[in-house]
């Protein structure tokens, strides 16, 4: 016998037996066949959307990357929220809570956005150091007592953010990433160095908020600044300037 005739008989018998076995099974089979599909589909879709979302997701973040690498502070500053929190690794939404705590926190200024990167980077400054045990931005922002401008009981803030309450945070992270500023600078007011302030060292005062510097010796401090001492800590002088011809934009 030729194997392609055994290969016939076999798939003869196979095909009388399902016959034999009878409607009941036939029906079980074709249901389980559906669903066998059914799921496979879903599964397929799914999977086919994750992979859309990643796609586009990874696509629009190449897009903001490329805009951002390839412009000047000047077109930065007026860049859409959503590319600002981009470069700044925070979520849009994180971002704008951010900048509508900073506009109505830190002073207003034609001339400079001193005081609202101040107030941004000792919100930075906070979530770097382990002695403030927040390490996110929405955490050490809604954190109780902590902002005036963020309602004790629902945690929001009604603040308008700015173009430079947006520029102030992206400053504040690029001088904190360059060690610019002091990484013990974790508190301020706006009464004067005065209270709570009298135990700390004074840093910085642009007509706006009082800003202070406070020993730490948690492994962020330590490793930022590892030669720090309080008694060296000299005020700030330098005003930190929108870009050229850019602004003024607040609220
Ligand atoms: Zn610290
Ligand atoms: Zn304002």
């Amino acid at each position: 016998m030729s194997s392609k005739l055994a290969l016939y008989s076999k798939k003869c018998k196979i095909y009388f037996a399902y016959l034999y076995i009878g409607e009941g099974v036939h029906v079980i089979l074709r249901h389980k066949l559906l669903s066998l599909l059914v799921i496979l589909s879903v599964v397929f879709l799914s999977v086919g959307n994750v992979t859309a979302d990643m796609i586009s997701y990874t696509a629009r973040t190449d897009k903001f990357e490329l805009m951002w690498n390839n412009a000047e502070d000047s077109e930065r500053y007026y860049m859409s929220t959503d590319i600002k929190a981009y470069a700044c690794g925070l979520t849009t939404s994180e971002f704008i809570f951010f900048a509508r705590v900073v506009e109505g926190e830190g002073a207003d200024s034609d001339a400079d956005i001193t005081d609202k990167v101040l107030v941004a980077a000792t919100v930075l400054n906070r979530i770097n150091c382990s002695s403030w045990p927040p390490t996110t931005v929405m955490g050490t922002l809604q954190r109780p007592g902590q902002f005036e401008v963020v309602d004790q009981e629902t945690g929001e803030c009604h603040c308008a953010r700015s173009l430079d309450s947006e520029w102030a945070i992206v400053i504040a992270y690029r001088m904190v990433a360059n060690n610019e500023l002091d990484c013990h600078m974790v508190y301020y007011n706006a009464i004067g160095f005065t209270g709570y302030s009298r135990t700390m060292t004074d840093y910085a005062y642009f007509g706006g908020n009082y800003f202070s510097c406070i020993p730490c010796d948690c492994a962020h401090c330590t490793a930022t600044e590892p030669d720090w001492h309080e008694e060296d800590v000299e005020m700030l002088t330098d005003l930190i300037y929108r870009p050229d011809g850019v602004g003024p934009n607040y609220f």
